[in-house]
């Protein structure tokens, strides 16, 4: 029994489940078994607003049970695979094989190796065509799979968008063949023939993808009639009514965000050339004041929260956010609970809207002006007024915040060493500016990521800068900074060189991800475990140059994500590439 077993973990509170407001559905009695699976740690899964929402949904189906599974941390692994355990759901301690679907959340690229720890510790080989209908049927979603194709080898379906509609769609199908299907009467590849008929759905298996011999994709051809030629992202039809999950868990340990979410919005108004979430979550929809007070009130009284995040891509361009403050503020003050904002645009910090945001918890602010130079702004297209800001940071000096958190991007094209010392010099100018009000300098930490020209962006046919040109340009920052009140922080290069290969990557990558597993590694996205050895290795072994992925791509050529098509054209992202600045 698991149970016998947890008290030896480092936190039991992982995989315990029980948690206030869980789902409590007989298992035994359910028609369709859902096993949704999160391939990082529980505190960071529980801080994910979709797998709550696709839980919600699925338990709110009478047919339906949805039990959730997270990745073992490295001690509860070694625990289960040194006494034969497989891994279990956290509410009825089921094995994955106990179930019809194994569902994975997503949401990053470095994620692929925990996929396949979960797997394996659920006794599920891992490539999708070793498994026949005594298994269940492995299906991704999330912002990943924008480019499903270094992840084929191991799903048998990806679902492509807003799963709100569609995860019922597909529940409602294979309801109807279960029993054909488990019994071999339809074989697999019929089923998700069928399946490639829901929008949104993409079947790896069936299609084709041919090689030239430098590695280009020749071609990407269906091997069915009935398998769409191009995947059209789904989006819910009313994002106002879309479903919320008020019956919010409460987790017993801390999670990394542990809080209520309150998702104000969906899309961003922006156009900022590199960025992806862009098209992850076109267009820009937004939920009314109205519905988003019922939200909080309904879910606060569920939870006893003490704070409420507005959660959005760009909430300062949400166009009601004063009525909408001003109402959860005046709501939520006598019951001592905060209301919390991430990343903001300097312009909401003046006029009426300034008040309001006084009120907030005076912590720290966080912008992201992404680049330190006109040039560059306009060569990524950001919206960044450098007058408003300085005005607005200076109120919010005088209205009590201390520090200051700024995030920049390196590696953009055009971009050269005055725009890396504009940066230093931007931020020196952030630290001095509260100076100017006798209140001496701000605390400034600057974030400073790599440029990851991704996939359905104006940048994805840019190179990515080599793993060498990084770490110069990071050493010429860190050369040049001399003030002690700023902080550097960078992106780990060999994770963000990772990053890029696998967000660009073709096919063949799923051999690569299968081998670093293989070799260890786990927990890619974490500094702690990333192993990059391993995965040199792994490239190596399957004879693969990670760096071609990382190449300029010619505009004519056929990109391994070119049949997803998210909102925004490839044609209307060509006439959008910067040929100069
Ligand atoms: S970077 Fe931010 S503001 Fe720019 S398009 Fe993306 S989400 Fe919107």
């Amino acid at each position: 029994m698991i149970e016998d077993y947890l008290l030896q973990a480092r936190k039991p509170a992982r995989y315990i489940g029980e948690e206030w407001n869980v789902s409590k559905k007989d298992f035994s009695r359910a028609e369709i078994k859902f096993a949704l699976c999160f391939p990082d740690l529980y505190e960071v899964g529980m801080s994910n607003l979709g797998l709550r929402i696709i839980y919600g949904i699925l338990n709110n189906l009478p047919k339906v049970v949805c039990e959730r599974f997270f990745a073992p941390a490295q001690d509860w692994e070694n625990i289960l695979r040194s006494n034969n355990l497989e891994i279990t759901s956290l509410e009825s301690k089921q094995g994955l094989k106990a179930f019809d679907f194994v569902g994975f959340s997503l949401g990053y690229e470095l994620s692929y190796t925990n996929v396949l720890n979960i797997l394996d510790l659920g006794g599920i080989p891992l490539k999708a065509s070793l498994r026949d209908h005594k298994f269940p049927l492995v299906i991704g979603g999330g912002p990943s799979v924008l480019n499903p194709a270094p992840g084929h080898a191991f799903f048998d379906l990806f679902f492509i968008g807003e799963a709100e509609e569609a995860i019922k769609e597909i529940v409602d199908l294979y309801e109807k063949f279960k029993i054909e299907f488990k019994s071999g009467e339809i074989s697999k590849e019929e089923l998700l023939i069928k399946f490639s008929a829901i929008a949104g759905v993409y079947v790896p298996s069936l299609y084709e993808v041919n090689y030239t011999e430098a590695g280009q994709i020749k071609e990407f051809s269906p091997r069915f009639p009935q398998a769409p030629k191009k995947i059209k992202k789904r989006i819910v039809e009313d994002f106002n009514q879309a479903y919320f999950p008020c019956a919010w868990i409460v987790p017993f340990i801390e999670i990394v965000h542990d809080r209520i979410t309150l998702e104000i919005m969906r899309g961003c108004p922006n156009t900022c050339r590199f960025c992806q979430a862009r098209q992850l979550y076109y267009p820009f929809r937004v939920k009314k004041v109205d519905k988003l007070m019922e939200l909080a009130e309904t879910t606060y009284k569920n939870t006893g929260y003490e704070e409420i995040s507005l959660a959005g891509l760009s909430v300062s361009d949400y166009p009601f956010l004063e009525d909408l403050l001003g109402k959860l503020i005046t709501r939520f003050k006598e019951d001592a609970v905060s209301i919390s904002l991430p990343s903001i645009k300097p312009k909401i910090l003046l006029g009426n809207l300034a008040a309001l945001i006084a009120t907030i918890k005076k912590t720290s602010l966080t912008f992201a002006p992404e680049v330190a130079s006109d040039k560059l702004r306009r060569v990524i297209n950001k919206d960044f007024d450098l007058a408003v800001f300085t005005t607005a940071l200076k109120q919010a000096y005088s209205a009590g915040y201390q520090r200051v958190k700024l995030y920049f991007l390196i590696g953009l094209p055009f971009e050269d060493n005055s725009d890396l010392d504009a940066i230093l010099e931007f931020t020196k100018n952030v630290s001095e500016l509260r100076r100017e009000l006798n209140l001496g300098p701000a605390q400034v930490n600057i974030s400073i990521n790599t440029l990851i020209p991704k996939p359905h962006t104006s940048f994805q046919w840019l190179a990515m800068l080599g793993l060498e040109e990084i770490k110069s340009r990071e050493n010429y920052l860190k050369s040049k900074l001399k003030n002690k009140r700023i902080k550097l922080n960078f992106h780990y290069p060999e994770m963000s060189f990772l990053e890029g290969v696998i967000s660009r990557g073709d096919r063949r990558l799923s051999e690569v991800i299968e081998g670093a597993f293989k070799k260890g590694c786990r927990f890619d996205a974490w500094d702690e475990h990333f192993a990059f050895q391993k995965w040199l290795e792994a490239f190596a072994e399957a004879k693969l140059d990670p760096q071609v992925y990382l190449q300029e791509k010619s505009k004519d050529s056929i990109l391994p994500w070119d049949f997803i098509e998210p909102g925004i054209s490839k044609e209307l992202l060509l006439q959008d590439v910067p040929e100069t600045y």
